[in-house]
């Protein structure tokens, strides 16, 4: 049996990233719910329209990428569907990464990544 001790820590690092999400997922549901009154239910980048049981895929995309920013006016937010929402931070880490090999010892603050805490999780295990 080769069950138990095998996990690499590409799995670890899987492991935490969906833990997160999961986390962030239940973060949201408090202002989701408001910036769904705030805005009309389309996506800011496909334009396409949510309603009924397609509106799960609306989610809450945060301007500035800092999640514990939430005025409650909504100037913060911005509704993406979840592929266009992926897209958007997908794209964001990308541009981290070209910046960082550029200038490594003056790269910007980590502070409004999504992934910021990740990284910070993963030095702390
Ligand atoms: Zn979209
Ligand atoms: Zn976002």
């Amino acid at each position: 049996m080769t069950n138990g001790n095998d996990i690499t820590n590409d799995e670890m690092r899987e492991q935490l990233v969906e833990k997160m999400r999961a986390e962030e997922k239940q973060r949201q549901s408090g202002y989701r719910e408001l910036a769904l009154k705030l805005f009309p239910h389309v996506c800011g980048r496909c334009g396409r329209e949510f309603e009924g049981k397609k509106l799960k895929e609306l989610t809450v995309h945060h301007r500035d990428h800092n999640h514990d920013y939430n005025p409650q006016d909504g100037r913060n937010w911005e509704l993406l569907c979840i592929y266009c929402h992926d897209h958007e931070h997908t794209r964001s880490i990308q541009n981290q990464r070209s910046t960082e090999a550029t200038s490594q010892n003056n790269q910007p603050s980590l502070v409004h990544s999504p992934f910021a805490q990740l990284q910070s999780k993963l030095k702390v295990d």
